[in-house]
């Protein structure tokens, strides 16, 4: 994972490289807005420093583009411009804070760790398993954006496979940890359940190890 900086004035990429790697980040240094953009798509890049004067594609512009594409990455912008309406026009296109030039290394530093704290926090309430999103906050699911129902134990089943994917959980396990400890071993519930889960999410997700469990696959 690395931090992007967009950014055209060699004096700041310098400064700014300089600090971030002694601070032991990753930096990708891209000089306008054109690699800029291009970069800053890729998922490699965990947050964004973005200057709004450059060549190529103007800064509000690729923050712009980047929000369409990329929603949650953490866009910090670098600004010359001092008049409030840019600051409030970055924000509401999408800007998570901003700097106004000239800025301390320190107090970038200090913005880019509260933004990655953040960052960590909503990733910390997703659970991915290839396109299979699981959103822990509203108990959805999503499969290559798709948002399907689940009932409120289906959930669960299907959270306790994605914290093990690949990994073959046995009926009893299953029945511990989605119904509690103690629940009728001798029930099919578990197989009624895949098989919810199997319509709702695919078949080819879940599969079936004879006389072991079941597994959560990538298909
Ligand atoms: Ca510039």
């Amino acid at each position: 994972m690395a931090i992007l900086l967009v950014e055209d004035e060699d004096g700041i990429i310098n400064f700014v490289r300089r600090g971030l790697e002694s601070a032991g980040y990753q930096v990708l240094v891209a000089n306008d807005g054109i690699d800029g953009l291009a970069m800053g798509l890729s998922t490699d890049v965990e947050l964004v420093v973005l200057d709004l004067g450059l060549p190529g594609i103007p800064g509000e512009e690729v923050l712009r583009r980047l929000r369409q594409r990329r929603p949650t990455v953490p866009v910090i912008v670098l600004t010359a411009k001092d008049a409030v309406a840019d600051r409030v026009a970055n924000l509401e296109a999408g800007a998570d804070d901003y700097l106004i030039k000239p800025f301390s290394f320190s107090e970038l530093l200090a913005r880019i760790r509260a933004r990655l704290r953040t960052a960590g926090q909503i990733r910390a309430d997703t659970i991915a398993v290839g396109d299979l999103i699981l959103d822990l906050a509203a108990r959805t699911v999503s499969i290559d954006g798709t948002v399907t129902e689940l009932s409120a134990r289906e959930f669960t089943l299907l959270e306790t496979f994605a914290r093990n994917p690949g990994h073959v959980l046995s009926q009893v396990q299953l029945l511990d940890r989605v119904w509690g400890y103690g629940f009728d071993g001798s029930s099919n519930v578990v197989e009624v359940y895949v098989g919810h889960l199997r319509r709702k999410i695919g078949a080819a997700r879940i599969q079936t190890v004879r006389g072991a469990g079941y597994r959560l696959v990538e298909p």
